[in-house]
C-alpha cells in the first residue's frame, strides 16, 4: 500500500470508527459487535502507526466515545475517566508485562485480575460517606448527571458504612441489567406485544439516560463498583486493597478476582475467569489486569499514555493507563449458512424474519434458527437465501446473524424480497407509520388466533391447566375452538375422540377451564391481549375500574391519570375497546359464565403487612409514605422486630438499619417500595 493508498482507507475507517462510536456510546444502538468494533479500531491504529504522516493528533484511536446527551446536566470528574487498551492476543498481553518489568525493573510484579464487566461505566462521589452524585463517563473529561436514576439501583448504599469514611471520594463501576433482569424485560416486550430489546447492555445504557426516573426504577439497573476516582485523603495502597475497601463498606463488588504475581499467574487467572464467568450476575467479555501496587501505577515511565513532560495531561480524552489492560476473549460465533428465510406472525399480527440455517454448534448449544429482527435489519445486512452467515451469542441472549461472508455468496443470488403479505392469510401487510414492524392487519389470521388462544391460556394469564400450545393446536386442527370464547363451550364428549383412552384427560381440561371462570380481573384483562398492556399494565386497570364493564366504558382521561400509563397505553387501551369485535368478544365470555373476580378491597400485596420507616427517602416525605402504606392495606410500626416484614430506608438510616440486618428483616429502598405498591 502505497501513503496515497493508506491515506484514503485511514480517513474511510476514522469515518466508520466516528460512526460506530455514536452509535454506540450515545445511542446505545450499535450495528456491529464489539468484537468487529474492536477490529476496525486495530487495523486503522496499526495504518496510522505505520503511516505516520497522516496519523494525526485528532484520530478516533486516541479518545474514548463519548456518551454525553441532552437533557441531563453535565459535571465535569475531578479525576479523568480513562479507557483502557484492549487485546484478544496472549503475545500482546505479555508484551505489556515486559514494558512494565523494564520501567519497575524487575520482573516480579503483583496484578489484580478482574472480570471485564459489559456495562455501562459510571462515577460515583461520596462526600463524608454520602452518595452526592453519579456522573457517566462522558468524554472522559465531563460526563451526564445521572445521579436520580443511580438512586434507583437497587443494592446501592446511599451512604457508606464502616470506617475509614473519606471527606470525598470518586468511586468508579458498571451500571448493567442481570441476565435474569434482561429476560423479565423482554417477556413483558412479549406480553405488550412489543419487539425484544437486542442486549442487556444496550438497554442498561439507555436507561440510565431516560430522563424518566419512574421507568428507570421500574427496570432494575444494578451497579458493580472497582475502581478509585480522585479522592481525599487517601483510603487504599493498592488495587487489592482498595476491592477489599469497597467490600468492607457494603458496596457491590465483583463476586470474585485474582491477586497475582507474575505474568504467568495472570495468564492462568483468565483462563479461571473464562472457565467462571457464565455463573456471574453481569455480562463478561474479557479481564482487567492491573498493576496492584498504586506506588507503582504512578512511577516514572508508567503512569498514562497522552500525559505531557510537565506531567499535566493535554485532555483527558486521549489518556490511558499504562499500568492496565484488558484482555478480551473472542466472542462464541459460528459459520454456518441461511437455508431460509421465514416469517413469523406474532399475536399482534407483528411479521419477524426469522434465518433457518444449517444447524451449528455454537457455545455448547445447537443453533437452528437465528433472528433478523425486521425488515430494515435484512435490507442493511443484505442477508440473502443461500448466504454463509456468522452467527454469534453474546452472553446469554437469543442467537443473531452478525455478518454475511459476502465473499462465498453463491451465485445468481437475490436481495431478499420482504413479503408485502402475511405468510398464513395472505392479507396486506401494513408498517405503522414511525414503525420498523411489519404487520398483518387481519383479525381473524389464524395464526394470530391461534396465538391469541395460546396467550389467554398461558401462565401469565388464564393460568389453564393442560392448555399447553399443543393442545391448542390439537383443538384448532379439529375446529372445536375458533376464539378464546369456545373455550368455555367444550365439553367432554367433544374431546374424547381427540385421545385414545382420553376419559381422564378430556375430564381434567374441562374442570380445568371452568375452574378459571372465577380467575383473578387482571389475568383476564392481560389474557385479552391489549396491545401495549402486560401484566404489570393489566394489574393497574383491575385495581383502578374492578371490573370489565367499567374499564370498557372508561373515557382516555381516566386512563392516563393511571401512574405509569403514558398516552400511547391509554390510547391503545381505549382504541381496543372501541372495536365493536372486541366489545361483541366481552359479552360472549360473560354469557359463557366469565366471572373475573376483581383485587381485593384492603390493598393488594400489602395487606397485613407491618413496615418501619427510617432515613429521608429521595421523593416521598415519610408522611406520603405511610398513607400508601396505609391505603393498601399494610400498617407502619415505629420500632423493627421479627414481626416487621419490611424496612423502608431512605438517607441516613440510623440503628433501625443495623437492627433490620441483624434480625435479618429485608430493607428496601423507595423505588423497591413503589413496585411492591405497583
Ligand atoms: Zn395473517
Amino acid at each position: 500500500m502505497d501513503s496515497a493508498e493508506a491515506n484514503k482507507q485511514i480517513t474511510y475507517l476514522r469515518a466508520q470508527v466516528a460512526r460506530h462510536d455514536e452509535l454506540y456510546y450515545r445511542h446505545a444502538k450499535p450495528e456491529i459487535s464489539d468484537f468487529d468494533y474492536d477490529r476496525l479500531k486495530r487495523e486503522l491504529a496499526d495504518l496510522e502507526v505505520q503511516f505516520p504522516p497522516v496519523a494525526a493528533d485528532e484520530s478516533v484511536t486516541q479518545r474514548v466515545g463519548d456518551d454525553r446527551t441532552e437533557g441531563f446536566a453535565r459535571v465535569k470528574h475531578r479525576q479523568a475517566m480513562t479507557t483502557l487498551d484492549n487485546t484478544y492476543d496472549e503475545a500482546e498481553l505479555r508484551e505489556f508485562h515486559a514494558r512494565l518489568a523494564k520501567a519497575l525493573g524487575t520482573e516480579d510484579l503483583a496484578y489484580t485480575v478482574e472480570p471485564k464487566i459489559d456495562g455501562v461505566a459510571v462515577s460515583l462521589t461520596y462526600e463524608h460517606g454520602r452518595l452526592t452524585r453519579a456522573v457517566t463517563r462522558g468524554d472522559g473529561e465531563e460526563g451526564d448527571d445521572v445521579t436520580a436514576n443511580a438512586r434507583t439501583i437497587r443494592g446501592l448504599p446511599p451512604t457508606l458504612h464502616g470506617q475509614p469514611v473519606p471527606a470525598l471520594i470518586e468511586i468508579r463501576g458498571e451500571v448493567y441489567l442481570s441476565v435474569e433482569e434482561f429476560r423479565r424485560i423482554n417477556q413483558l416486550q412479549e406480553e405488550a406485544g412489543e419487539a425484544h430489546y437486542a442486549n442487556p447492555r444496550n438497554l442498561a445504557a439507555g436507561t440510565l439516560k431516560q430522563l424518566d426516573t419512574q421507568l428507570v426504577a421500574s427496570r432494575r439497573l444494578e451497579v458493580v463498583l472497582y475502581g478509585l476516582g480522585h479522592c481525599e485523603p487517601p483510603v487504599a495502597d493498592s488495587q487489592s486493597g482498595f476491592q477489599a475497601q469497597l467490600a468492607a463498606w457494603d458496596l457491590p463488588v465483583v463476586e470474585k478476582f485474582w491477586a497475582v504475581r507474575g505474568i504467568d499467574a495472570v495468564c492462568g487467572a483468565i483462563r479461571e475467569l473464562d472457565q467462571r464467568r457464565r455463573g456471574f450476575a453481569f455480562g463478561t467479555d474479557g479481564a482487567v489486569v492491573k498493576l496492584d501496587s498504586f506506588a507503582q501505577q504512578a512511577h516514572k515511565g508508567v503512569g498514562y499514555r497522552g500525559m505531557g513532560a510537565d506531567g499535566r495531561a493535554e485532555a483527558a480524552r486521549k489518556l490511558s493507563p499504562r499500568w492496565a489492560c484488558a484482555f478480551k476473549f473472542p466472542p462464541d460465533r459460528a459459520e454456518t449458512w441461511v437455508r431460509n428465510i421465514t416469517i413469523q406472525v406474532g399475536r399482534t399480527g407483528a411479521l419477524t424474519p426469522v434465518a433457518e440455517l444449517e444447524p451449528v454448534l455454537l457455545a455448547g448449544t445447537t443453533v437452528k434458527r437465528a433472528t433478523l429482527h425486521n425488515a430494515d435489519e435484512i435490507a442493511r445486512k443484505d442477508v440473502r437465501v443461500g448466504d454463509a452467515v456468522l452467527v454469534e451469542k453474546a452472553g446469554e441472549i437469543i442467537p443473531a446473524v452478525v455478518a454475511v461472508l459476502v465473499s462465498k455468496r453463491p451465485a445468481g443470488s437475490a436481495p431478499y424480497a420482504f413479503p408485502q403479505q402475511c405468510p398464513v392469510c395472505t392479507t396486506a401487510a401494513v408498517r405503522v407509520e414511525d414503525g420498523v414492524v411489519w404487520r398483518c392487519p387481519n383479525p381473524q389470521c389464524p395464526e394470530k388466533v391461534r396465538r391469541r388462544i395460546e396467550h389467554f391460556a398461558s401462565k401469565g394469564c388464564l393460568d389453564i391447566d393442560g392448555l399447553g400450545e399443543e393442545i391448542v393446536d390439537l383443538l384448532l386442527h379439529h375446529g372445536l375452538i375458533k376464539s378464546i370464547v369456545d373455550l368455555f363451550h367444550l365439553t367432554v364428549d367433544q374431546l374424547l375422540p381427540l385421545k385414545k383412552s382420553g376419559e381422564v384427560w378430556a375430564g381434567n381440561l374441562i374442570a380445568a377451564i371452568a375452574a378459571r371462570r372465577g380467575t383473578d380481573l387482571w389475568r383476564v384483562i392481560h389474557g385479552l391481549g391489549i396491545p401495549q398492556v402486560g401484566a404489570a399494565s393489566a394489574k393497574d386497570l383491575a385495581r383502578t375500574f374492578r371490573s370489565l364493564d367499567a374499564l370498557a366504558a372508561a373515557p382516555e382521561a381516566d386512563l392516563v391519570r393511571i401512574d405509569g400509563f403514558g398516552e400511547k397505553t391509554a390510547a391503545a387501551v381505549r382504541a381496543w375497546f372501541a372495536e365493536e369485535t372486541n366489545r361483541a368478544l366481552l359479552r360472549e365470555l360473560l354469557a359463557a359464565g366469565l366471572r373475573p373476580t376483581p383485587p381485593a378491597e384492603s390493598g393488594s400485596g400489602l395487606a397485613g403487612k407491618v413496615f418501619v420507616l427510617t432515613g429521608t427517602l429521595p421523593t416521598l416525605t415519610r408522611e406520603e409514605a405511610a398513607a400508601k402504606i396505609e391505603a393498601a392495606g399494610g400498617k407502619v410500626s415505629g420500632s423493627v422486630s421479627k414481626k416487621t416484614h419490611y424496612v423502608l430506608a431512605g438517607d441516613e438510616a440510623g440503628s433501625k438499619l443495623d437492627k433490620a440486618r441483624a434480625l435479618g428483616v429485608p430493607v428496601i429502598a423507595e423505588a423497591e417500595f413503589l413496585r411492591l405498591l405497583g
